[in-house]
């Protein structure tokens, strides 16, 4: 056999998967389609600037599994965060059109008091601010096995049991939106309590200091230095049992390793890599039926002045929180008026991001169907310019170049689509009730060997904290497996 292990993708979660099994002393190789590592997060530069291709900021920020990730290869010099205090605005548009802000930190505030003033700061009334401390008290002190009793409940319900309503019922709703990237009503309350309760404890809103994808490439360069191969641009086609392991197509190779572990995502794995005749029908069957999370698109601007000062906003209103029902209108072409609105701005992270500080490159996105076919595509790009430029008038006079994302950009960086419906998802496997806790697939396919890594099995969390909690997860399960072997 050529490698113990070959990890087929370089995104959050296979990227932590390879360089774990690197350090475990595995013989390892990395192998993804992209000129560079990093996935749907991946960073890029152009023109001086280094940026995402999407907005996008992790949580929890302190405590998180990239620290984590830091710490076990000792590259705590190299992964460095920004996770600044001032770090942006939530911004409530009324329903009268007129906007209030709260200040968004992406660090736990160092002034205990600030969290209890966001209530009053979005205009919420006393009763609702009292139910939203109950929920917050609730999700803080539940135990594991109340909180995974909850797989088969909904979010939407559990939080209306508190009573929340108005601006904070709003706000808890639009958030849980960006984490998840699915309808609140089908998002199981154990994900979403989990996932809260390690934000309450750690703030959310981190970044990256050299570019969000910066720890995925730090990884890979540690794979590189304990040993193991990365091979980048090149696509692998193909994934077939062999006697002691598997023979990977890689472009114009043919690689043998005793283990495969696929970040290609688990559907493009199943019907496309290995067929499906390789597997149970019943499995097939099942995978077939996996559900996307919805998609993010929206567009870069790139402006000749610092039209922001705010590193993230998370812009919302009574109508811009999907679920299933709001999410079938905005499908069919009834978009609310002021639709949830995420925007980062790297250089304000990191000023070394922008080649001068006058300038900026503004990522600005909202929900939208997974399908790269969808029309739906369009019309949210088009929300997103409306909002974008009603909020920040300014803007129009300072822009040098827009570039559109759309969820066909979404799956050219990451997975092909295999199923209608399905390749931008912006997370991966949507996490619904069904797809999530104990129903979630299970990291080891049925073929012994070959197992599934990053946002569609093995981990919790939102986005990239999920893809680098599976990463560490299927890590220990392959290096396990292999050493019983
Ligand atoms: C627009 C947008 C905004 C987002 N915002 C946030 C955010 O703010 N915070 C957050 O935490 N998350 C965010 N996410 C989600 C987050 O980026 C993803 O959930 C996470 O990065 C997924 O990681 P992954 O390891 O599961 O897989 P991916 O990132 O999908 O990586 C899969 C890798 O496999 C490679 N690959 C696939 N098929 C093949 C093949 N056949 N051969 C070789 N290589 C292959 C791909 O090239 C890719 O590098 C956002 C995503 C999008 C699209």
């Amino acid at each position: 056999m050529d490698f113990d292990v070959i990890v087929v993708g370089a995104g959050y979660g296979g990227a932590t998967c390879a360089a774990l099994l690197a350090e475990e002393g595995l013989r390892v190789c990395l192998v993804d389609k992209n000129p560079r590592p990093g996935g749907k997060a991946m960073t890029i530069a152009k023109d001086g600037y280094r940026y995402e291709l999407w907005p996008i900021a992790g949580g929890p920020s302190e405590g998180s599994r990239v620290h984590e990730l830091a710490g076990v290869l000792g590259l705590e010099a190299e992964i460095r965060f920004s996770m600044p205090e001032q770090a942006g605005h939530f911004r409530y548009v009324r329903p009268d059109g007129s906007v209030v802000a709260a200040p968004l930190s992406a660090r736990p505030s160092a002034d205990p008091a600030a969290a209890a003033r966001l209530p009053a700061l979005l205009g919420a009334g006393e009763e609702e601010s009292a139910a939203m401390l109950g929920a917050a008290a609730t999700i803080l002190t539940m135990p594991e096995d109340q909180i995974a009793a909850l797989d088969d409940v909904d979010m939407l319900s559990w939080l209306r049991g508190f009573g929340l309503a108005g601006p904070l019922l709003a706000h808890q709703l639009t958030v849980l939106n960006l984490l998840f990237v699915v309808p609140v009503d089908r998002l199981p309350a154990s994900e979403a309590i989990r996932t809260l309760r390690d934000f309450y404890a750690g703030g959310a809103g981190r970044y990256h200091v050299k570019g969000y994808a910066h720890p995925v490439e730090a990884a890979v360069d540690h794979l590189v230095r304990k040993g193991g191969e990365y091979r980048s641009r090149t696509r692998v086609d193909g994934i077939t049992s062999v006697e002691g392991g598997f023979a990977v197509t890689a472009g114009e190779d043919e690689l043998r390793a005793r283990a495969v572990v696929s970040n290609a995502g688990i559907q493009p794995t199943v019907l496309k890599l290995v067929g499906p005749e390789a597997f149970p029908p019943d499995y097939v069957e099942r995978v077939r039926a996996l559900e996307p999370s919805l998609a993010f698109v929206g567009i870069r601007y790139f402006v000749d002045a610092p039209v922001l000062g705010d590193a993230m906003v998370l812009q919302f209103s009574d109508e811009s929180w999907w679920d299933s029902e709001r999410f079938a209108r905005a499908e069919a072409g009834e978009w609310p008026d002021h639709p949830l609105l995420f925007v980062v701005v790297p250089s304000l992270y990191d000023p070394d991001l922008a080649p001068d500080p006058g300038h900026q490159v503004i990522l600005a996105g909202t929900m939208c169907s997974p399908d790269p076919q969808s029309p739906m595509n369009e019309a949210a790009v088009e929300r997103v310019d409306r909002e974008m430029l009603w909020t920040w008038p300014d803007l129009e006079g300072h822009v040098t170049r827009r570039e559109v994302f759309t969820s066909t950009n979404v799956a050219a960086a990451s997975r092909d689509a295999v199923v209608p419906g399905q390749g931008g998802e912006c997370i991966g496997l949507a996490q619904v009730i069904g797809q999530c806790g104990r129903t979630k697939p299970d990291a080891r396919s049925p073929l012994p060997g070959l197992y599934f890594v990053g946002c569609d099995a093995g981990g919790y969390g939102c986005g990239t904290h999920q893809a680098t909690d599976s990463g560490f997860n299927v890590a220990a399960l392959v290096a396990g497996d292999l050493a019983r072997v």
